[in-house]
């Protein structure tokens, strides 16, 4: 089991891509993590229950991440990172949710903590319509 690890993720690259690419390049299914340092421009969702589907806004412009965690756990055999996240802009207002493909990476921080034992694994969850640990 790997230890856990700081890691500073690329400038330029969407948040979502980097931090699965982290994880499944080291071969790790389950960890809990945090991120903090900025966003060029950031896409969050919420879960609409009604719809049952994921609606998404876009905030253009540099927002701090204020609070970014996650965990690491296995999709249809894959490496699957679910994350959610608080930015404050230059007005120092707050906005949040859960990530989706679509943010920018201005500087970031990642702290990993690997999780020994068994990996969690997503499957479709009817009562929901959203694909959570069975
Ligand atoms: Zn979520």
């Amino acid at each position: 089991m790997e230890q856990a690890f700081l890691l500073r993720l690329p400038k330029g690259d969407d948040l979502l891509d980097s931090l699965t690419r982290v994880f499944r390049e080291r071969g790790i299914k389950s960890a809990h993590f945090t991120v903090i340092g900025a966003l060029k421009r950031a896409t969050l969702a919420y879960y609409d229950d009604v719809q049952r589907r994921y609606v998404s806004r876009d905030f253009d412009g540099l927002r701090e991440i204020a609070a970014c965690m996650g965990n690491v756990s296995e999709k249809d055999g894959d490496t699957f990172v679910h994350a959610h996240m608080i930015l404050s802009g230059e007005d120092f207002g707050c906005v949040g949710g859960h990530l989706t493909s679509g943010s920018e990476i201005f500087a970031a921080e990642l702290m990993a903590v690997p999780v020994p034992g068994p990996v969690g694994t997503r499957k479709f969850d009817e009562a929901t319509g959203l694909y959570l640990w069975a």
